[in-house]
């Protein structure tokens, strides 16, 4: 299938490892140009030089993405790199786990920052673009959080849903300019942050056994969500949030 996006260009912050790297894969093998930023210069050098592979322009550099000023930095050299950007997937790490009583002020703060500021910066220094081109598409990175809330991890469980309050309404600020604006929910997916959290066999089969599928997720398997959020086929669908989870979300809506 032809998802329409040979050549369009996207930027996937957080795109060095997990979910991200693999989204960023996905785009570059469909012949998009493809930005990616991460914190660690060694580790995106990997993954720049495993993108290129696919034969297409790529750009990459050093950026954190709870850091206002360096984002916007990065969108502005990822434009003058790639072109006008089309296709933006915010991504980011995680904020810090842990209930009601673990996080302190300035956790909430940071969280605040990472996840859900960093999403309104990048989106902020694209969307004229997608708006000017009537062609665009947003696509967040999120959690099944958002539809049943996760214990112990508190900030994530809040912030990502004002990142979805955000998103619901810029997808109908910009739906009459061709750009839409969409999240993709990740269950349990076997990246090497959560290898690292299961390194004991009794965690792993705990959360096994939370899952109608039994087993955890591919970054693969998010991020073919992602692409179809991207393509050509899905430009009819905006505003929404699809759980991509192995049935680990129970409700019926
Ligand atoms: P990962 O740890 O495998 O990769 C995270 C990527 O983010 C890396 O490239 C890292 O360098 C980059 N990164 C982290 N903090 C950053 C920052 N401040 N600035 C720039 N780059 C930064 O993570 P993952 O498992 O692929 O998760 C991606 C997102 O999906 C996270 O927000 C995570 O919370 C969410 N998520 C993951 C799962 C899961 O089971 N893996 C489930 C639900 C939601």
């Amino acid at each position: 299938m032809d998802y329409g996006l040979k050549n369009k260009t996207a930027i996937v912050t957080a795109g060095s490892k997990g979910i991200g790297l693999a989204t960023a894969h996905l785009l570059a093998q469909e012949g998009a140009k493809v930005a990616i930023c991460a914190r660690d210069a060694q580790t995106l050098a990997q993954a720049e030089k495993a993108l290129k592979a696919h034969g297409g322009l790529v750009f990459a550099a050093p950026c954190d993405v709870s850091d206002k000023q360096a984002l916007k930095d990065f969108a502005s050299a990822a434009r003058d790199a790639l072109g006008p950007i089309q296709i933006l997937v915010n991504n980011a790490g995680g904020p810090r786990p842990g209930g009601f009583k673990d996080v302190a002020d300035e956790d909430w703060q940071k969280a605040f920052e990472l996840t859900l500021m960093s999403a309104v910066t990048m989106t902020a220094c694209v969307i004229d673009d997608m708006r000017a081109a009537g062609w665009g598409r947003v696509i967040n990175i999120s959690s099944y959080s958002i539809k049943q809330p996760i214990p112990q991890i508190l900030l994530s469980n809040v912030m990502r849903l004002g990142v979805q309050g955000w998103a619901k309404s810029l997808a109908s600020d910009v739906a009459a300019d061709g750009v839409t604006v969409n999240t993709v929910c990740p269950g349990w997916t076997l990246t090497d942050r959560v290898k690292s959290m299961l390194s004991d066999d009794t965690a792993e089969s705990a959360i096994k056994g939370e899952i109608p599928m039994q087993r955890l997720g591919t970054p693969e398997e998010i991020a073919a969500a992602v692409l179809f959020f991207a393509s050509a086929q899905a430009a009819y669908i905006t505003g929404a949030a699809l759980q991509v989870d192995g049935g680990i979300v129970r409700s019926s809506l």
